[in-house]
C-alpha cells in the first residue's frame, strides 16, 4: 500500500504554508485515492485531493495568499463506449463545479513556480471573485461513439448494434441536454479564450494590475466561496450554468455537499496540473487518514480531523 505514495508523491519539501479551507473540524469523505464505494459509481480511482463533508453554503477561506481566479468546469461520466454512464438509471456528471483557484507565488509556499490550491463544487463566490466563463465544448455522440467503436481491437461492434447505441444516446441526450456540454476545456494561447485556471504567473500578474475583474489577490482566511454541489449533476439539471457571479441552491444530487480541495502544481506550457500533494502526506483512501500524522501541509495541523 505504501507504493502509492512511493511513486506518485513528488519530491518536494513539505513546508507548511496551508490553513485548513473550513473553520469547523473538517470530515475527510474522500482522500487521495477514491473509497471503492465511490469508484464503482463512476470509475475513477485516482482523486488527487480530498473531500470534506460540510453543510450547504459553508464559508470557505482561502488556505494561503495569493491570485484567485473562478471558472465552471464540468462533464457528463461516460462508459468506454462514450455513451453516457448512468447511476440509478440517470445521466451523471462530475468535474470541478463553480470552483475557486488560487495561484500562491514562491513568496507564499517557498516552491520554485509556485502552487495552486483549488476548491470545487461552490455554490457561491466569494465578494469580489468572478467566475471567467467560456462557451461549453459541444459532445457529437454520434461521432463520439463510432470514432471509439473503430478503436477497439476486439468486440467491435456491428452497424446495427451501433445504430440502436446511437439512437438510445440520441433519445437520452434529448431528454438531458446538458449531457452534451462539457464546461471548462477551453485550451488557447489566447488569453481572451482560455480559461481563467490557465493562467500563466506572468498572466495572473499583470491582469490584476489592469484592475481585471477576473483576478483578485486574496489574503489568506479570506472567505473566497461558500460550499455547495455544484458540477454534481444527477438526472435533471437544477441550477443556471456558466453564470459570472453563481448561486446555486441546494438540491438532489449523487453526491452529499462537500467541498473538494487539492494542491498541485501547474505546467504552464501544457497547462496541465502536475506534481499533486496530498497535503496530509498519506496518499491513500479515506479509511487511511484516521493515522494522522504531522507531515502535513497545514499550519494548523493540531485541528481535529474526524472520518
Ligand atoms: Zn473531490
Amino acid at each position: 500500500m505504501a507504493t502509492i505514495k512511493k511513486r506518485y508523491a513528488p519530491d518536494i519539501n513539505n513546508y507548511k504554508y496551508l490553513i485548513h479551507p473550513l473553520k469547523e473540524s473538517p470530515k475527510i469523505t474522500e482522500g487521495y485515492l477514491y473509497t471503492k464505494e465511490e469508484r464503482d459509481i463512476h470509475g475513477f480511482y485516482f482523486h488527487k485531493g480530498i473531500d470534506y463533508a460540510a453543510s450547504y453554503r459553508t464559508p470557505v477561506y482561502a488556505t494561503a495568499s495569493g491570485y484567485a481566479v473562478a471558472g465552471y468546469h464540468r462533464f457528463a461520466i461516460l462508459n468506454d463506449d462514450n455513451t453516457p454512464r448512468l447511476y440509478k438509471d440517470k445521466p451523471f456528471s462530475t468535474g470541478l463545479g463553480y470552483f475557486v483557484q488560487i495561484y500562491h507565488p514562491y513568496k507564499v509556499c517557498k516552491i520554485k513556480g509556485g502552487r495552486i490550491t483549488q476548491y470545487g463544487h461552490l455554490s457561491k463566490l466569494g465578494d469580489g471573485i468572478y467566475a471567467k466563463t467560456q462557451k461549453p465544448i459541444l459532445i457529437n455522440f454520434r461521432e463520439e461513439i463510432i470514432r471509439k467503436n473503430k478503436t477497439r481491437r476486439s468486440k467491435r461492434k456491428d452497424s446495427e448494434e451501433l445504430k440502436e447505441l446511437i439512437k438510445n444516446t440520441e433519445k437520452l441526450v434529448w431528454k438531458y441536454p446538458w449531457v452534451r456540454k462539457l464546461y471548462g476545456f477551453s485550451f488557447s494561447d489566447d488569453i481572451n479564450k482560455k480559461e481563467s485556471y490557465l493562467y500563466t504567473p506572468q498572466e495572473l500578474k499583470k491582469l490584476h494590475e489592469s484592475g481585471s475583474k477576473y483576478v483578485k489577490w486574496v489574503e489568506q482566511g479570506d472567505i473566497i466561496g461558500y460550499t455547495g454541489t455544484s458540477g454534481l449533476i444527477h438526472g435533471r439539471l437544477r441550477y443556471r450554468e456558466n453564470r459570472r457571479k453563481p448561486s446555486v441552491r441546494k438540491f438532489q444530487t449523487w453526491d452529499e455537499n462537500h467541498l473538494h480541495f487539492e494542491e498541485a502544481g501547474r505546467d504552464v506550457k501544457k497547462g496541465k496540473k502536475i506534481l499533486h500533494r496530498d497535503p496530509y502526506d498519506i496518499y491513500l483512501s479515506k479509511e487511511h487518514y484516521r493515522e494522522f500524522h504531522y507531515d502535513t501541509l497545514f499550519i494548523d495541523f493540531e485541528k481535529k480531523i474526524s472520518l
